[in-house]
């Protein structure tokens, strides 16, 4: 079985969409939305949910007011200022601001503060009319990210090995942060998604790095590259001096949002149009490099 991830240095660059395009022209395989901060996938594939989870991480203090007889301790001992104290005499925790130490826990005097899990966020398993997509959503505020990007590609590969698929066709998140290497490890092909501005060549090279960290074969798409002639000049240089090939050059093309406002993909869009022929192209060298 085969991984292909699709990432970029930063948001905007059109990542999404020619995932979604290349999730309606690769048969055979499941579908993962990784950037569980602010996912999207789902506006082009609009999956109809068949299941549901919480995502659980960690824990955070909370206070039984009836036990608690308002001594100030936990107020004393947190060092992330989580604590208040109310007027009624009984202490508060701010569950946004309590980082689970359990120091309070343990030391309040009355027993009186429990050590509930933290919920935070959704995963789903969902049917589209591109095959299964596995998806989430990460509470506002929340944090372990790379946990629930762990936790969505394990479940696509169980569901591919057990549909008997041979791809997992993944959107990642934008950047380099804690979601994009727990999304990088051991995934077969990375597909950079840039544009062809100075901070999309710098963002491109800080992707490129990261990949080269973890030992994962890179290849370049430049959307937009007829905006800026010498910029896209640019990043065809910094892939040359990275080693990596550039495999698609797409032109800036109104089309992809107006398929975004219609739900669909670009290729299922305007399917006679240059860009969809170009996405097509892009999926027969990837399958290709995938399975050669
Ligand atoms: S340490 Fe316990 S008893 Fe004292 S204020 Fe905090 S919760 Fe209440
Ligand atoms: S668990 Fe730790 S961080 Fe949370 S309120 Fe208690 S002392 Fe503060």
């Amino acid at each position: 079985m085969k991984e292909l991830l699709v990432i970029s240095g930063k948001g905007g660059t059109g990542k999404t969409s020619i995932t979604g395009s290349l999730a309606a022209l690769a048969g055979n395989k499941v579908l993962v939305d990784l950037d569980v901060d602010a996912p999207d996938l789902h506006l082009l594939t609009r999956p109809q949910s068949s299941r549901q989870e919480v995502f659980v991480s960690g824990n955070y203090a909370q206070v039984r007011a009836p036990d608690c007889t308002g001594c100030g301790h936990c107020q004393e001992v947190c060092a992330f200022e989580a604590v208040a104290l109310e007027e009624n005499g009984s202490a508060v925790i701010d569950p946004m601001a309590c980082e689970g130490c359990k120091l309070c826990v343990v030391t309040c005097p009355e027993e009186a503060i429990d050590f509930p899990e933290r919920e935070c966020g959704r995963w789903m398993v969902s049917d589209t009319r591109f095959g299964t997509m596995v998806h989430a959503q990460l509470y506002p505020g929340q944090e372990n990210s790379g946990r629930l990007v762990s936790l969505l590609r394990q479940e696509a590969r169980q569901l591919a090995e057990q549909q008997g698929h041979a791809l997992i066709l993944a959107d990642g998140t934008p950047g380099i942060g804690c979601p994009v290497i727990s999304s990088l490890s051991g995934t077969d092909l990375a597909l950079v998604v840039t544009e062809p501005t100075l901070s999309g060549v710098h963002d491109l090279e800080r992707v490129l790095e990261l990949c080269q960290h973890f030992r994962v074969p890179a290849k370049v798409v430049i959307n937009k590259a007829d905006l800026n002639p010498a910029m896209t000049g640019q990043v065809a240089e910094a892939c040359r001096r990275w080693g990596v090939e550039v495999v698609a050059r797409l032109e800036f093309d109104p089309g992809f949002v107006q398929a975004v406002v219609a739900g669909r993909t670009l290729v299922e869009q305007l399917p006679q149009g240059r860009s969809a022929g170009e996405l097509r192209s892009l999926w027969s060298r990837l399958e290709t490099m995938l399975w050669s």
